[in-house]
């Protein structure tokens, strides 16, 4: 395929779920019903719902296939051992522990490990990471390089940790007093960039010095080994599959939402190499979530989970998942959309401060074009900004976030290039209108999480 421009949907579709088709006068009044905020919108009222990539994805007949398969026993089920030979197979670990979602992995690894005077460190936590660990008592680093933190110039590979201020961080924390290093790949809190292989055995060296924990949070593995493939010298002829293989032999142990790049819509495990701490953790997910041999899983998710973590690593997915999420990027860039470059694995961000420079921040400019962008075209898409993580001084004043981002993040093999195209179209009247638009105020706000649940008015 490499001599074409058009990359094809390596995929034919069997089954079709349909998009009601709205007018703009409808969609005028569901924002009005939904104060402004998509996240109070149902799901049916949405033509284009880039929210999340999380749980999103289109199974394969394959999978489908497997989940009549799904052996529903309570222990020992086939399903079960199907999940953990795919898993083995990849990580390598000896212990593997199956989840309802990644954060129920967390809960249980990062309980255990964390606490009082205990500290994480990370390229960049992912909120549920974080608030597992700050809820057993124990504090979270983000130690992202520099480059990472800059969202024009092109690095490639923003994902990656600060090497020297992890190694003075363990020496000025103790050693002892480090839960883990954990690094995130592809890095999803810092726009989905992906972590290099020499980074990831940078990591694997201080924490061996240090006889420190290292776990991988590996919800997008398969697509950080696709930037490794094409940017990284030295892995050009490896599959991608051996690339993350090489990734998981460095760490002590991985935690996985199984909603990313297993291909599902639910599920996640924990994968461990050492004994005790595996012994601990299984205890607490019989307590917590469910027997050994399914954590929270069905059989039949578990049967989708094995064959999806296959799927995940076909070259022709992942060029096309990668390529049709850098078009995207490039395309709206080309078209002067202010955005995060270069664009990372799952999704891309808009710059919603430099595009409509006239909205201060205290009226949200990425929630006014999370609202421009569902009136315009029934696109549905998340505010990573003030709205999400502003906070207020003593004095009720906003301190605002530093950057006011708004998230288009793209489901695993659901949308087809016309799809696409039609975004493109929409933003393109996105531009023309750019002068136009006012900004949003807060009515109705909750104490946490407030961009779930937040209801606005306009300016
Ligand atoms: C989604 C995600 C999680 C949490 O997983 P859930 O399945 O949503 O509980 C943890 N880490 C990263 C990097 C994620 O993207």
């Amino acid at each position: 395929m490499e001599n074409f421009k058009t990359i094809i949907e390596p995929f034919k579709i069997k089954m079709v779920e349909p998009i009601k088709v709205t007018s703009r006068e409808d969609r005028k009044l569901f924002l009005e019903q939904a104060h402004y905020n998509p996240f109070l919108l149902d799901s049916d009222k949405v033509m284009i719902d880039f929210l999340t990539d999380s749980g999103t994805s289109a199974m394969s007949s394959e999978q489908w296939a497997g989940i009549m398969k799904g052996d529903e026993s309570y222990a020992g089920a086939s399903s079960w051992y199907n999940m953990r030979d795919a898993i083995f197979d990849l990580t390598g670990h000896e212990f593997i522990l199956p989840t309802h979602q990644g954060r129920a992995a967390e809960r249980i690894l990062y309980g255990y490990l964390g606490g009082k005077n205990k500290t994480f460190i990370s390229n960049t936590h992912f909120d549920t990471t974080r608030a597992n660990i700050e809820f057993s008592g124990a504090e979270a680093i983000d130690i992202v390089i520099e480059e990472g933190k800059n969202t024009r110039d092109f690095y490639p590979f923003k994902g990656n940790i600060d090497l020297t201020k992890l190694e003075t961080l363990i020496q000025e924390k103790g050693a002892e007093n480090i839960g883990g290093v954990i690094l995130t790949v592809t890095n999803n809190s810092g726009g989905g960039q992906p972590v290099s292989m020499e980074n990831a055995k940078g990591v694997a060296a201080i924490c061996k010095k240090y006889n420190v924990n290292y776990f991988l949070d590996c919800c997008r593995v398969a697509e950080n080994s696709y930037f490794i493939k094409h940017r990284e010298k030295g892995y050009e002829n490896k599959t991608y599959k051996e690339i993350a293989q090489e990734m998981f032999s460095l760490v002590d142990g991985a935690i996985m939402s199984a909603k990313k790049d297993a291909l599902v819509n639910m599920g996640g495990f924990l994968s461990l190499k050492n004994k005790e701490i595996a012994d601990a953790c299984k205890n607490l997910l019989i307590i917590t979530e469910g027997f050994a041999t399914y954590g929270g899983l069905s059989g039949r998710d578990m049967e989708a989970i094995a064959i999806g973590l296959r799927e995940v690593f076909d070259a022709d997915y992942l060029h096309y998942r990668i390529r049709s999420t850098a078009f995207l990027g490039e395309r709206l860039r080309e078209i002067g959309i202010p955005l995060m470059w270069p664009i990372g694995g799952h999704a891309v961000y808009i710059d919603a401060k430099e595009l409509y420079p006239q909205i201060p921040v205290n009226e949200y400019p990425g929630q006014a074009l999370v609202c421009e962008l569902y009136l315009k075209g029934g696109i549905r898409t998340v505010e990573i900004g003030s709205v999400m993580f502003g906070k207020y001084d003593d004095n009720g004043m906003l301190i605002p976030a530093p950057m006011e981002l708004v998230r288009l993040a793209i489901p695993r093999r659901v949308y087809t290039q016309s799809h696409i195209e039609y975004v493109i179209e929409v933003f393109e009247k996105i531009i023309t209108d750019r002068n136009n638009v006012k900004g949003l105020t807060i009515i109705e706000e909750p104490k946490f999480l407030r961009h779930f649940t937040s209801k606005f008015s306009r300016k």
